[in-house]
């Protein structure tokens, strides 16, 4: 693999950049984005090596897409065109079904492999990317059958050199899980923020007041809506479904707190006290 072309240099795929590269720094890792400006900030901070449009990737022997989802379903059957035969396309997005779903019957199929890499920040932007920020961290593959195996093996491979542990599901499987666990937090942290943003209108001392327990819990709400709207819009039956739960919930616990039962209310804050154990067995 000497030409690598980034389709997205932003959080995933400058971190991604910055990993591959130190790893097998003769490659040329090579950059594609909608903005120059984001370009020169990707060559400024040595991610890529060389700029690069669309057409060029007829050279590449590896494509790497991490633009926000809606991007990715658009663009995604005019790059498995222009590439070569042994040419290998990964994309990062966190959604599979409508990714999967636009490519299925292209006669490059084989040369694409659909993953979700399962590490990020509230960040974004060619600035947010870090080195090793996929060690240790879970990379779903979706359809892995219809990639075809020798390049199977190569993505394998950079997957192992960045310290990931590699997961199969299905795509409709990955995004009814991932709207638990990813999608619904983001919405539950931006709402966070709004409903304390709105109140803060009336009542200026509220952010003097906020510790670290609302600075974690609304962290996610820094999130780019660029990347976050196409997200829900593509997974939007399973993300009302884990909302629904979600408000059940809330609705459930404001029940208990007006009629005092302060006692079930003790009760299910001990239950979900299991999450710990739940979140210490995963790390
Ligand atoms: P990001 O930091 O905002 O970077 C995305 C980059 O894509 C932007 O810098 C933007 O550059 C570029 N872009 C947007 N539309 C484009 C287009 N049509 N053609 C070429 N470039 C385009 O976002 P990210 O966090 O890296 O996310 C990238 C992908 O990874 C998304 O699909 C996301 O779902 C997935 N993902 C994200 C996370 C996470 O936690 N953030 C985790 C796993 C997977 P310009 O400035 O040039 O527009």
């Amino acid at each position: 693999m000497k030409n690598i072309y980034f389709i997205g240099i932003g959080l995933i795929g400058g971190s991604l950049a910055k990993d591959i590269k130190q790893q097998n720094p003769n490659v040329v890792i090579h950059g594609i984005s909608r903005k120059d400006s984001t370009l020169e900030e990707a060559l400024d901070l040595g991610l890529i090596d060389k700029k690069a449009t669309l057409d060029d990737i007829v050279k590449a022997d590896l494509v790497i897409v991490s633009i926000p989802v809606d991007a990715t379903v658009k663009l995604l059957p005019a790059i498995l065109d222009k590439i070569s035969d042994n040419a290998l396309v990964i994309d990062a997005g966190s959604t599979k079904q409508a990714i999967c779903k636009v490519v299925e019957n292209h006669p490059k199929r084989r040369n694409f492999l659909a993953a979700h890499p399962i590490a990020g920040t509230e960040h974004s932007g060619p600035s947010a990317a870090i080195s090793g920020l996929f060690e240790g961290k879970t990379n779903i593959i979706c359809e892995v059958e219809k990639t075809a195996f020798k390049l199977q093996e190569k993505a394998l491979e950079i997957f192992k050199s960045l310290g990931m542990r590699i997961r199969y599901m299905n795509p409709e499987a990955h995004d009814k899980h991932i709207a638990y666990v990813s999608h619904l937090s983001h919405i539950s942290s931006f709402m966070l923020g709004k409903t304390v943003i709105e109140k803060e209108k009336n009542e200026r001392d509220i952010f003097d007041m906020a510790g670290s327990g609302f600075a974690s819990t609304v962290r996610l709400a820094k999130s780019s809506p660029e990347m976050w709207t196409p997200i829900f819009k593509q997974n939007k039956d399973n993300v009302i479904e884990t909302l629904n739960e979600y408000i059940n919930n809330l609705t459930h616990f404001k029940e208990l707190m007006k009629k005092d039962d302060f006692e079930a209310i003790y009760n299910e804050m001990k239950d979900t006290n299991h999450i710990k154990d739940i979140l210490n067995g995963i790390n």
